[in-house]
């Protein structure tokens, strides 16, 4: 029995399980996917006041008072944020990337790749692929579906490893 996470489009490549929740299984390492680039939204963005930014961060825990720039942190293998890192009054703040989008709105910030730089006390930032990113992409399978790849090409490619078998034996 596999843990069959899935989202929306993953924007190029899925997402490690461990990258997002901490733990690793060898199905959901991550994977490329060029099969999403029709989906709505692939690439998204947002301008967002760091006032805004601030308060919603510090609500959710965070040190982000006096908060005057947002940079990209360091990224990891799928080329999400690790980190996004935060500039305020008291100094230098590392955010996890997964607490940022939560901080702010698993719809305003769609998924952890994404550029983000601040002009004239906005944040102006820039993603592609809409989820957390782990499993199977649900607009890269819909693609795949309609080039003719078959339901078991699609899930073995998205949980490679694993194989479709019927437990209720016949
Ligand atoms: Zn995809």
């Amino acid at each position: 029995m596999i843990q069959a996470f899935y989202h929306s489009n993953c924007g190029g490549h899925t997402e490690a399980a461990e990258n997002v929740w901490g733990y690793g299984l060898p199905y959901l390492q991550g994977v490329s996917c060029s099969y999403c680039q029709t989906a709505n939204p692939y690439r998204w963005e947002q301008r967002i006041p760091l006032k805004k930014i601030e308060t919603q961060l510090k609500g959710a825990g965070y040190a982000a008072a006096g908060l005057r720039d947002i940079r990209p942190g360091v990224r990891n293998k799928s080329g999400r944020l690790n980190e996004v890192i935060l500039s305020t009054a008291r100094g230098r703040v590392a955010v996890p990337g997964a607490g940022f989008r939560k901080a702010l709105g698993y719809s305003v910030i769609k998924s952890t790749n994404f550029e983000v730089r601040v002009v004239d006390d906005d944040a102006l930032i820039n993603g592609t692929g809409y989820g957390h990113g782990v499993g199977l992409c649900q607009w890269g399978a819909k693609q795949r579906a309609a080039d003719g790849f078959t339901y078991r090409e699609i899930l073995s490619y998205y949980y490679p490893g694993t194989r479709l078998v019927n437990i209720y034996g016949e």
